[in-house]
Order: structure tokens, then C-alpha cells, then sequence
């Protein structure tokens, strides 16, 4: 696959905040003691972006996460970082038409927070390792965009590739549709192989699926289509990215062994089951991972 160049990047959807490039520039962002996403913060990234533009050198080499200069769907073909944006847009196009559909009210749109270094949010500090999240508390999606690079492709294994990230976002931002169903208040129980947390886990996985399935009818603010010629290659990819996250696979990597007792997030077979049935079926009431006992 490729994004339409042409394809414009809706920003408002994006918060981007830096640490800085590196090279010494790093600026924390101070955030109030209840960790509260507040206008404080906005001001201070307003704030750093202007000095940027006055000294010219803060941030160092141009990196699109500094910068913020995505732009477009060629920007999105040359950067991992503009293809966060760019998916985070297509994800939310493909939910505000399919949610209606489905479902009572509106899809209620959100940001994606795309730091550099670490950064706070209303669910507790956030770096690199920490992992692209959903945080409910303030209703955003987190991620460092070297993630799917240093994590995904380096520590995990995975054979990365563009549509990889877009798995990623449309898993977080499933959990967002979960949250807007009600599904996130139902966890009781985090470990274990039938666990809430499993559950809840692979239904993002399924919700990912259904969002693949639509994903070229995305459109921008525009109507120019986002995302162009996307072939079974490229949904390997993805499976192959929701494999290298599976519990069972990670264990195997970090002690040795396996233990579904600690499974979290489901083992690799189940997530890329999971996914499939979402990209197969395309529905919400397809990925109730709640209402069976066939995980
Ligand atoms: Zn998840």
C-alpha cells in the first residue's frame, strides 16, 4: 500500500509533543500534580514550537515528530511519524460512518498524542517503553512514534512495514470504541486466558480488522481516498505485527516459557484470529469477545 500523496493530513486529530531531537534540547513538559491535561500544556507546546522557529537549531535533523510538518499523504509515505497521522485520520473517518451504522449515537472523534522522549497523560507517564496506549481518562491515544522501529521491528520481531502502524493505531483506537460502548467499565479480571482484559484485548484486535477491511473507502476532510493499493501483502504485515504482540510470544522471548494464567492481551493465534474475523465480518457485534467462551 501507499498513501494517496495527495491525500491532505487532518492535524487537529494529532497533539504532538517533544522531548526534543536530542542533543541536549530536551524539555519536559510540567504537568499539575492530578496529572490533568489542561491548557498549561498547550501552551507550553505552543510555546516551545516558537522557539523553535526563533533559534532555528533546537530539535537538531528535521524529524517530522519535532516539527510537526505532516502535511500529506507524501509526507505519510516518507515518515513513520506523518503515517501515525495519517492513519489516525483514516481510522476515525472509517468509525465516524461505521459506528451510526451500528450503533446509538455518534462516533465521538479524539486526539492521538504523539511524543517524543516521554510525556504525561491522565493514566500516569508515558516513554518509549511504555508501548502505544488508550488512555480513558482523558479519552487519547498515546504513542512514541520510534516505537515501530525500536519495539515492534527491534525487540519484538516483527517484520514491521506501513500498514503495521496502522494495525497499531486501529487497535488503540478500538479501545476507544470500547470505551464509548461501555465495554472498558466491564473489567474485573486482568490475567488469565479468559480474562476481561483478554477479552477486551482481542475485541481491539477485532475492531483493528473491521477498520482493515474499510480502510481504502477512507476518505480526507477533502474526499480524496487516504489510503491506495492495499494488497494481501500488506494485511500480512499486519497479522504479522499482531503475532509478534501476542502474549505467548513475548513470554517466550523475555523467560522462556508460557503461562496463559498471566496472558493479558491473547496468545498470537488468538489475535490474529481475532483481526481476521473483524477484517472478514466488519462489525461490532462480530468482535463481542464478551458474549463467548470461544476465544
Ligand atoms: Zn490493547
Amino acid at each position: 500500500m501507499r498513501f494517496n500523496p495527495k491525500a491532505r493530513i487532518d492535524q487537529s486529530q494529532i497533539e504532538t509533543r517533544s522531548g526534543g531531537g536530542g542533543g541536549g534540547s530536551r524539555l519536559p513538559i510540567p504537568m499539575g500534580g492530578g496529572g490533568k491535561i489542561g491548557l498549561g500544556t498547550v501552551v507550553i507546546v505552543i510555546l516551545f514550537v516558537v522557539i523553535q522557529q526563533f533559534t532555528g537549531s533546537v530539535g537538531g535533523g528535521g524529524d517530522a515528530a519535532t516539527t510537526n510538518t505532516c502535511q500529506t499523504g507524501a509526507d505519510a509515505n516518507r515518515s513513520d511519524a506523518c503515517a501515525v497521522d495519517l492513519f489516525t485520520n483514516s481510522v476515525q473517518d472509517y468509525w465516524r460512518t461505521a459506528y451510526p451504522q451500528q450503533e446509538k449515537g455518534a462516533y465521538e472523534p479524539i486526539k492521538t498524542v504523539r511524543f517524543q522522549g516521554s510525556t504525561n497523560s491522565a493514566c500516569g507517564q508515558a516513554d518509549a517503553n511504555t508501548g502505544p496506549f488508550y488512555c480513558p481518562n482523558d479519552r487519547k491515544v498515546y504513542l512514541d512514534s520510534s516505537f515501530f522501529k525500536d519495539m515492534l521491528e527491534g525487540q519484538l520481531g516483527a517484520k514491521g512495514g506501513t500498514f503495521a502502524i496502522g494495525y497499531v493505531i486501529a487497535h488503540e483506537y478500538g479501545h476507544h470504541i470500547e470505551d464509548q460502548l461501555g465495554v472498558l467499565g466491564r473489567i474485573k479480571t486482568t490475567q488469565g486466558p479468559k480474562s476481561d482484559s483478554v477479552r477486551v484485548e482481542l475485541m481491539a484486535d477485532c475492531l483493528a480488522g473491521a477498520w482493515a477491511r474499510g480502510a481504502q473507502q477512507t476518505k480526507d476532510a477533502d474526499g480524496n481516498a487516504i489510503i491506495e493499493g492495499l494488497t494481501q501483502e500488506d494485511v500480512k504485515l499486519a497479522i504479522d505485527a499482531a503475532e509478534a504482540v501476542g502474549d505467548d510470544r513475548i513470554q517466550k522471548r523475555g523467560s522462556g516459557g508460557v503461562n496463559p494464567d498471566t496472558f493479558t492481551h491473547g496468545s498470537a493465534e488468538q489475535r490474529v484470529r481475532w483481526f481476521d474475523r473483524g477484517m472478514t465480518q466488519g462489525t461490532i457485534k462480530a468482535c463481542d469477545t464478551f458474549s463467548t467462551d470461544k476465544l
